[in-house]
């Protein structure tokens, strides 16, 4: 192991205040199982999952209880024992507030796993164990949840360098922090599998330098690991963010609707390679993770959640609001959303609850005029006009705002948070792209119903020209026909006269 000394560091970003330490105090938390877990079936970007259980069916846990329906799409498995109470709509810790289907599982306090089988992969090879994965239900434990059997391999892009991504930068989420922490072995042990399995030649770990007794940790398991780096990333938001933690550490400058696998890079968040090495050396389905709460919360700290666990028992457990106020953000202050109701489960993606201290409550703050003061240009990671694309989107100009490219914005919430007039700049972002959104959708669908109409006219008209055709024939053929007629009706008239004459002459 070697530490890399120098940095790139890239443009913009902001030192917030981070607030990590007041959920460090105590080791990673269990929360109890509960009687009723309410796991959703969508956990992940992709497809919905098929199921593979009905109504009451009893379960193991680590059983399979939905698949994965697609390559984009991941499987969810039984939490913990019991049996399936019902299937139905759920509410969703999403920011639309919609519900979807998830399944209940009447837990029956036992606990009871299913035979885990590990994956000799060695054995099995390289493909068949990526494609093993995919049952997994692994996703990006980072917020992302983006399916991890599909960032594992393509024949089409050659892995070099493995980043970790160890940064954690939003203010309030330690659960990375703790997991490296209290499990920095298993992370080792998972960093080898995972290289092994990319084909990568070297790791390089890049974490904040605000987080010392992780590091130690690092430091300590990968003394005699030659292939694995740690590069120290100063704190500033957004240090974490993948194209900007790749640049911080090799100076590689990832562009728009490029991949970083492209330039032989792939990135993985700590507690994902851990479940990773879990689910292959152990046989263990993704079934729980690392969740902190924190901010406005009398006891702030990481507990380790099953899928599906009310959100209310973690909020129940940590003490509650120190000032009441019932507003909950998934996520951290910068990038999170607030929660619309508490009466959800704890799911794959949800990294930090945060009890929202009042500053954090937009609706508390009055945003004043623009002074065109440029502290958020100033701030803008990925050097964007802020202040501009403010102007277009509160203006409805659109397409204006496209043009000063708001869909290379990352929501990072950094000009919101340097604004002096409190202005919630990346609500107003968030709402031009999604009002451009339904636009090119709406185009979209007009260009597919023009289209649509243009073949259903032009086969109307091959119908006509065919039916003229027809007719044209069928005339033709009935003229032809009458003409025949006619000189055989002549023919007969002629043949009658000849005959009478004949008679008339056999008379005389
Ligand atoms: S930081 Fe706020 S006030 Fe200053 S230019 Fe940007 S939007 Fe305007
Ligand atoms: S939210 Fe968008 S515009 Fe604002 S600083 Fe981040 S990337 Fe720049």
């Amino acid at each position: 192991m070697k530490i890399i000394e120098n940095i790139f560091k890239f443009n913009g970003g902001v030192k917030a205040q981070t607030r990590k330490s007041i959920s460090t105090k105590v080791g990673i938390q269990k929360i109890g199982i509960p009687k009723y877990l309410k796991i959703p079936l969508r956990q992940h970007i992709g497809n919905l999952p098929k199921l593979k259980v009905k109504e009451g069916d009893v379960v193991l846990k680590g059983q399979l209880i939905a698949e994965a329906d697609g390559s984009v799409s991941a499987a969810i498995h039984a939490p913990t024992s019991g049996k399936i109470k019902s299937i139905e709509k759920i509410l969703l810790p999403h920011p639309s507030g919609l519900p979807d289907y998830g399944v209940i599982i009447e837990s029956d306090m036992k606990d009871k796993w299913i035979k885990k089988i590990p994956i000799n992969w060695a054995k099995i090879g390289v493909e068949a164990t990526i494609k093993a994965l995919q049952n997994s239900g692994i996703v990006g434990l980072g917020g992302a949840a983006f399916p991890s059997h599909l960032k594992m391999g393509s024949k089409a892009t050659k892995i070099n360098t493995l980043i970790v991504n160890a940064a954690e930068c939003e203010p309030y989420i330690t659960c990375d922090d703790m997991v490296m922490r209290e499990r920095s072995e298993d992370l080792i042990n998972g960093i080898e599998l995972v290289e092994s399995l990319l084909g990568a030649k070297n790791t390089i770990i890049g974490i904040e330098d605000n987080k010392p007794e992780a590091l130690s940790q690092l430091q300590f398991h990968t003394k005699s690991h030659k292939n694995i780096s740690i590069k120290v990333v100063p704190t500033i938001y957004p240090s974490g963010d993948a194209k900007r933690l790749i640049f911080l550490i090799n100076g590689i400058k990832i562009p728009k609707g490029k991949r970083s696998s492209e330039y032989g890079i792939q990135m993985f968040n700590v507690a994902t390679i851990i479940a990773i090495y879990r689910y292959i050396s152990f046989g263990e389905p993704s079934l729980s993770r690392i969740t902190t709460i924190s901010g406005n919360i009398t006891k702030p700290q990481n507990y380790e959640v099953l899928f599906g666990t009310p959100l209310k028992a973690l909020i129940n457990q940590s003490g509650g609001q120190k000032i009441k106020n019932d507003n909950f953000i998934m996520g951290g202050p910068m990038m999170g959303f607030k929660l619309p109701s508490i009466d959800v489960p704890v799911t794959k993606a949800m990294n930090c609850v945060l009890g929202a201290e009042p500053e954090m409550i937009e609706d508390k703050k009055e945003p004043l005029p623009c002074i065109r003061c440029a502290k958020c240009a100033e701030a803008c990671p990925v050097s964007l006009q802020p202040q501009e694309l403010y102007w277009f989107s509160k203006s409805d100009q659109f397409e204006k705002a496209q043009e000063y490219k708001l869909f290379d914005c990352i929501e990072c919430g950094c000009c919101s948070y340097v604004c002096p007039s409190n202005i919630p700049l990346v609500q107003f972002y968030r709402y031009a792209k999604s009002e451009l959104i339904s636009e090119f959708r709406a185009q979209e669908e007009a260009d597919v119903a023009r289209e649509r109409n243009e073949f259903r006219i032009m086969r109307l008209e091959r119908e006509r020209q065919e039916r003229a055709e027809r007719n044209a024939k069928r005339r033709a053929q009935s003229s032809k026909e009458e003409k025949s007629k006619l000189i055989d009706e002549k023919r007969a008239a002629i043949s009658a006269a000849m005959d009478r004459i004949k008679e008339y002459e056999k008379k005389k």
